[in-house]
């Protein structure tokens, strides 16, 4: 299990002062200009050494990421953008750092910008975030005040400017290319790519869009090594993590830990296990809605980290939200849920999604009657398939996993509710 002193996130719950002064008292803005001065290249491998990978859910290798940005200037104006617009069911790790540990990212956006050679960040927020967007916006305000950020940030000899924005609750525009649009004032709208936003990003510039969790762990890799970060959690998956655990156990959470923990002990340590005991669990979702779930059974065992879960389990570790769900759950009724979600986020410029939601969703409102035909389930299944990879955004492979997850590991029990249906045995049928 981790330790407190090997934890990046001191303030996670919110017990402690969160301002500037308590920040600094916890060890965060300690010795930033130094760190700078040891130049961009050094940034750049320290954190390829860290082995740190992207926490928005891709998983994509931090350092390489920034590596990316073109390392001289052709006129044009670099940017960092920070992706806090956290919508996907069950994530709702970002959101505490913002609201209890804003200084952690704050820092981050200032090494990383200039990693980055960029003078300017935009931190995009979810618009429902309104209480983080106040406590953010009143650490930034510090920030400046105290010469953390402006000109010759934090004694850096870099102008830096950061910018709070405030999204207006569209799921897509946590897509990078679609944040990037609704940044420029146009409708949250995917991007084709390339241009990839390393080219040609935020206003045509070269941009490097990371998640809140990416940047805000990049000051403590960078005091304490990359080599320290790396210790944690398995060949290619290294670090430490916060998971956001809700759903059926005894006490939900978001907690720090050492990646690659097992399910188990995630469980049993920090949310006090399964409600009703471990032989109650039925399924879990591990990474966030748009991951396929997986039966219970199969988790116990399971690694939590990137590649266990996806070559193991055949699901991933995305932004690592964990949904427990015990045999309470009407399982089918639950991922038709996300199939509405989903369906009711598309942004509807490319027809397989637009089209391909809203087919899957009224399939999978059929089945949870039960009023379907058994052939269906195949049916439904060869339409994920059509969807998934068929996109211009991975909304499309986020709307298909479920169902394909469902149909995977629940077959079962889709079956049995359509013979109850055509029978009449209602105990079987999901309750309205
Ligand atoms: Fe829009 Fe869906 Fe196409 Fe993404 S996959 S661009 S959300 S229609």
């Amino acid at each position: 299990m981790l330790t407190d002193q090997d934890r990046i996130f001191t303030n996670i719950y919110g017990m402690h002062d969160r301002s500037l002064k308590g920040a600094q008292a916890r060890g965060h803005w300690d010795g930033t200009a130094g760190i700078m001065q040891k130049g961009r290249d050094w940034i750049i491998d320290e954190m390829k050494a860290s082995g740190l990978r992207g926490r928005g859910g891709a998983g994509f290798p931090t350092g390489l990421k920034w590596s990316f940005m073109p390392k001289e200037s052709d006129g044009r104006p670099a940017y960092l953008v920070v992706n806090a617009d956290e919508s996907e069911p069950g994530t709702c790790k970002d959101r505490e750092i913002m609201r209890h540990d804003p200084h952690t990212l704050i820092e981050g956006c200032l090494i990383a910008s200039f990693a980055m050679q960029a003078h300017a960040c935009y931190i995009y927020l979810r618009g429902e975030y309104i209480r983080e967007r106040e406590a953010l916006q009143a650490a930034i305000d510090e920030a400046y005040d105290a010469g953390l950020l402006g000109k010759n940030a934090a004694n850096s000899d870099w102008d830096f400017d950061l910018y709070l924005h405030h999204g207006a609750g569209a799921y897509i525009c946590g897509e990078e290319t679609a944040l990037l649009e609704s940044l420029e004032g146009k409708k949250g709208m995917p991007r084709m790519k390339p241009p990839f936003p390393a080219g040609s990003g935020l206003y045509g510039c070269p941009t490097t869009v990371n998640n809140v969790e990416s940047i805000a762990v990049v000051p403590t890799i960078l005091r304490r090594g990359g080599e320290w970060f790396s210790s944690f959690g398995r060949q290619n998956n290294a670090g430490t993590k916060l998971f956001a655990i809700s759903g059926h156990v005894n006490n939900p959470c978001v907690v720090e830990e050492a990646m690659s923990i097992s399910f188990e002990e995630l469980i049993d340590k920090h949310c006090g296990g399964i409600r009703g005991g471990w032989d109650n669990l039925k399924a879990v979702i591990p990474g966030g809605s748009s991951v396929p779930c997986v039966r219970g059974e199969d988790m116990k065992s399971a690694v939590m980290d990137f590649d266990y879960l996806r070559n193991e389990l055949g699901s991933g570790l995305g932004t690592a939200a964990v949904i427990v769900m015990d045999q309470s759950t009407d399982i089918i009724k639950a991922i038709w849920r996300l199939s509405a979600f989903y369906k009711h986020e598309s942004c509807g410029q490319c027809t397989p999604c637009r089209e391909g939601t809203g087919w899957m969703m009224r399939v999978m409102d059929r089945l949870v009657r039960g009023e379907a035909e058994v052939e269906e389930i195949d049916m439904l299944f060869d339409v994920t398939k059509q969807v998934e990879g068929h996109t211009i955004c991975a909304l499309g492979d986020a709307a298909a996993w479920p169902i394909q997850g469902l149909i995977k590991n629940f077959r079962d029990e889709i079956e049995d509710r359509i013979k109850a249906q055509k029978s009449g045995r209602v105990s079987a049928v999901a309750a309205e």
